[in-house]
């Protein structure tokens, strides 16, 4: 059995339309983020066989591989999670609260996030963490899918920056793509991530 399988979205591919195309949710879930799983597993194997040989020549980089493709599939499948069809709006109670006192307000979240997200060199995820330690709120903007994280913190909220996200529905306006995905966040998802992290950090 394989360590890491794929998750079936929780919604129909074209739920998300007219914000995310139905063409862009078969391709990204069933081939980009199954390709990830896949390369999971395939560097857990690698990595049983090298212990087994005792040949270490090609640890690093099966350690970066693994590193890689596992971020990738965590991150995505934070990501379906964090996406609805009756998304939208803003969320309410201790998420609210929080946001307004790590970042002033929603909007003003908003505008952080959206920021660090457009700002991404290549591909990379915009993401909301909550930091284990002093409980704060921390806006992101990962480099690939494992660069630049913050060790430990939970990730909350994540925006796929990567190209096969939204090129066939903006092509290179990537501040559309943004504003459009706001319509489709699931704060009840976001709210029930950040009451685990918070009680997990407690
Ligand atoms: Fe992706």
């Amino acid at each position: 059995m394989p360590v890491y399988t794929l998750p079936d979205l929780p919604y129909d591919y074209a739920a998300l339309e007219p914000h995310i195309s139905a063409t862009i949710m078969e391709l990204h879930h069933d081939k980009h983020h199954k390709a990830y799983v896949d390369g999971a597993n395939t560097t857990l194997d690698k990595l049983a066989a090298a212990r087994e040989s005792g040949d270490f020549a090609t640890v690093l980089g099966l350690q970066q591989n693994l590193s890689f493709h596992l971020s990738g599939h965590v991150n995505h499948s934070v990501f379906w999670q964090n996406m609805s069809p009756d998304g939208g709006g803003g969320p309410t109670g201790a998420l609210a609260a929080a946001l307004d006192k790590d970042f002033g307000s929603l909007d003003a979240f908003k505008a952080h996030f959206g920021a660090a997200a457009l700002a991404i060199q290549g591909s990379g995820w915009g993401a909301l963490t909550l930091d284990p330690i002093s409980g704060t709120l921390l806006v992101g903007a990962f480099q690939d899918h494992q660069s630049r994280q913050f060790t430990a913190a939970a990730p909350l909220l994540l925006l796929d920056m990567w190209e096969h996200a939204f090129y066939l529905d903006y092509k290179n306006v990537k501040a559309d793509y943004v504003k459009a995905w706001w319509n489709v966040v699931n704060w009840a998802d976001v709210s029930a991530r950040f009451s685990a992290a918070s009680t997990a950090a407690a």
